[in-house]
């Protein structure tokens, strides 16, 4: 840089002479248009319009020359630069457009190539449809409650008042872990649950005190064949509510909200006396058939498949929950009352869907599960 003139002299200012300035310009778009890609271009535009650039320098001279000269240098100097940034832009867009284009060429993808993915898996139906009957039941504020399969038979038998000869207790029933045989009353053996229901003792003994409000939906175990209506491991859901004050009324009204929950508006329940060791007084429950709505009972012209022209399909059992189950529990059955039910899981797929036979839940065929969709 040249020391300010205090005598203008523009022979003395070499930077600013007009074939000077356009001897930079041409050199920068010619720079420009040598660059071949976008690299190449940033050091050309660091060159050529950087601090350190030769047009930089020159308009930092300006300010050395006398105020008459001052105008027509920075005019000069202002186009140059002003052409040089349009080229510069020119190219730049230029350069970007070859850029997209060819990573458009390179990153093709081509959709007809032919397809050899293993197929995404989906949850099994009976999973899906075991957490949507206890959405049902969380959505009125039950907890999920869940018990070990391997049990004790305390917990299995005893505590729900299965007397110690209790027939489903026998070998032919329930599959002992250990303790099977020569079983002495004071000694409780380990068995693969048979039902959900000692998950109800497990949440009064480990909550306490009331009020407690569960569903156990879960995997039990029977020694059965496995045949068209039977299989020796499938699904049960059970519920248990216990508080002050609670009736067979409430029983009623919670289970009528289930079915409606789950088979549509209307479908109503009925209860038909019946005995379970753990709930007293007990019933078995029915609902309306929500295929016919009972439409078919006596009608030969209208047969129903889903209930067998009954009008009902039978559920599952429940009741009040038995004060000696209270008693064994440390719940007092003085202040505290409570209702139970559970169903099988695999029978209400069964009719919900015109499921025919048990073996093909069991059985892997996704033939049978990919109608249920893709629940992940
Ligand atoms: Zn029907």
């Amino acid at each position: 840089m040249s020391a300010p003139n205090k005598s203008y002299d523009p022979v003395e200012v070499e930077a600013l002479k007009p074939e000077e300035i356009e001897r930079m310009r041409d050199e920068a778009l010619a720079a420009f248009e040598a660059a071949a890609d976008l690299d190449a271009l940033t050091h050309a535009k660091t060159a050529h319009t950087g601090p350190t650039s030769p047009l930089s320098l020159a308009n930092r001279e300006i300010g050395a020359l006398p105020p008459q000269a001052k105008a027509e240098a920075g005019k000069r100097v202002g186009m140059a630069r002003g052409a040089v940034n349009k080229a510069l832009a020119a190219r730049l867009a230029v350069l970007e457009a070859e850029r997209d284009e060819r990573v458009l060429v390179e990153e093709a993808v081509d959709v007809t190539l032919p397809y050899d993915r293993v197929p995404a898996g989906a949850r099994h139906p009976l999973t899906t449809f075991m957490e949507r009957v206890a959405d049902v039941f969380v959505a009125m504020g039950y907890e999920v409650a869940e018990g070990p399969e391997v049990e004790a038979e305390w917990f299995n038998f005893d505590a729900l008042n299965f007397v110690p000869d209790h027939p489903a207790r026998q070998m032919q029933d329930t599959f002992f872990v250990q303790g099977a045989d020569g079983k002495k009353t004071d000694e409780s053996g380990v068995v693969l649950r048979t039902h959900t229901s000692p998950v109800q003792a497990r949440a009064l003994l480990e909550r306490r005190e009331p009020p407690v409000y569960v569903v156990c939906p879960g995997r039990v175990y029977r020694t059965d064949e496995l045949d068209a209506t039977h299989t020796p491991v499938f699904h049960q859901i059970e519920l248990l509510a216990v508080d002050e004050g609670l009736t067979m009324a409430d029983l009623k009204g919670t289970l009528d909200h289930m079915v409606q929950a789950l088979f549509g508006e209307g479908v109503k329940t009925r209860l038909r006396p019946h005995y379970f060791p753990f709930t007293e007084p007990s019933a078995e429950m029915d609902m309306v058939c929500y295929v016919c709505r009972g439409e078919s009972v006596g009608n030969p012209d209208r047969p129903c498949r889903t209930c067998g022209s009954e009008g009902w399909i039978e559920l599952g059992g429940c009741g009040m929950v038995n004060p000696k189950v209270l008693t064994a529990c440390g719940v007092d059955p003085e202040k505290y009352s409570g209702f139970a039910f559970g169903f099988g899981i695999e029978r209400m797929l069964m009719f919900r869907h015109n499921v025919e036979d048990m073996r093909d839940m069991v059985e892997g065929d996704v033939r049978f599960t990919r109608p249920f969709g893709m629940e992940i």
